[in-house]
């Protein structure tokens, strides 16, 4: 497995050494476990060249206490990535990867306004700023992403298409814990009891789907989704929505033949933990 630190190298290696090659890339902030790892092994199944940045993204942190006490494993992260088969790791820094460039400019269409882009100011921005940086660099044919950011995906979907790039961008599902908690490299900063507590989000999110009916109120199960988390004493809701999975638009009605997505953000102490689940009507 190659490791490579500067922009130049692999701008040099792209060029020389992979043209013949369809190449898969997983963008990453390391702290690797394994819904990263899934990404990985797919790109390792559909492509002749799998390429993982590890780059802990300044411009994308609003609270700079999670940038500080973002998790870094780098060790462990290179032995996953190696047993997975992944061909090539870059490992770039801030300095670097952002001389002479300021940024991709773009409409969002409101997308980063609502849930994540309401309570993260500027965080879309600075996900879009990396990975149109990296694409640029990297060029690559396939680019895997977890559903577990699912407004992220939305995101880079439309950046994808607004900047006419030929990249195709892959939805994969969200790997869990045993307890049914999505995977997260933030997991590892929460105490033994917060984890355990935490699993009740996918618990509720569960029984949602497995109850929901056509004629419910999404305003009213907003409510009493919220309520159910918050009677948790680990849990604190920021919000919960119902949304068309595309669009991502809030949904204000459940119609037949529907998929909704529906999304959280909850507090669990000083941790924030996403989720969502699709439901089908
Ligand atoms: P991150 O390192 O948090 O930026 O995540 C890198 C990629 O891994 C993103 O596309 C995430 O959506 C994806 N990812 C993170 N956690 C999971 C998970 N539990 N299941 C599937 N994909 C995930």
């Amino acid at each position: 497995m190659e490791i490579v630190r500067q922009v130049s190298d692999i701008i040099k290696f792209r060029e020389k050494e992979l043209t013949k090659h369809t190449i898969g890339f997983i963008p990453t902030m390391g702290a690797l476990h394994k819904g990263h790892i899934s990404l990985v092994e797919r790109s390792v199944n559909e492509n002749t060249y799998t390429i993982v940045s590890i780059f802990v993204n300044p411009k994308q942190f609003n609270d700079s206490s999670d940038f500080i006490n973002y998790p870094v494993t780098i060790e462990s992260d290179l032995e996953l990535l190696k047993k997975s088969k992944c061909d090539l790791v870059f490992i770039p820094e801030a300095k670097d990867i952002y001389q002479d460039y300021y940024g991709f400019k773009m409409d969002f269409d409101g997308l980063d306004k609502i849930y994540e882009g309401e309570f993260r100011p500027g965080h879309f921005q600075g996900v879009v700023d990396i990975v149109y940086r990296l694409f640029d660099i990297i060029k690559p044919h396939n680019s895997y992403f977890g559903e577990k950011d699912f407004q992220q995906l939305a995101v880079i979907k439309l950046m994808v298409s607004k900047s006419r790039l030929n990249i195709n961008v892959i939805p994969c599902e969200i790997v869990r814990e045993e307890s049914g908690l999505a995977m997260s490299s933030r997991n590892e900063r929460l105490s033994i009891e917060e984890r355990k507590n935490a699993a009740e989000i996918y618990y509720v999110l569960n029984k949602v789907k497995n109850n929901i009916q056509i004629g419910d109120s999404p305003e009213r199960l907003i409510v009493e989704i919220s309520e159910e988390i918050n009677q948790n004493a680990f849990l604190k809701t920021e919000y919960v929505a119902f949304c068309n999975p595309i669009s991502l638009k809030p949904v204000l009605s459940f119609t037949q033949n529907s998929v909704v997505r529906l999304c959280c953000a909850i507090w669990c102490g000083k941790i924030r933990l996403i989720d969502n689940i699709s439901l089908q009507f």
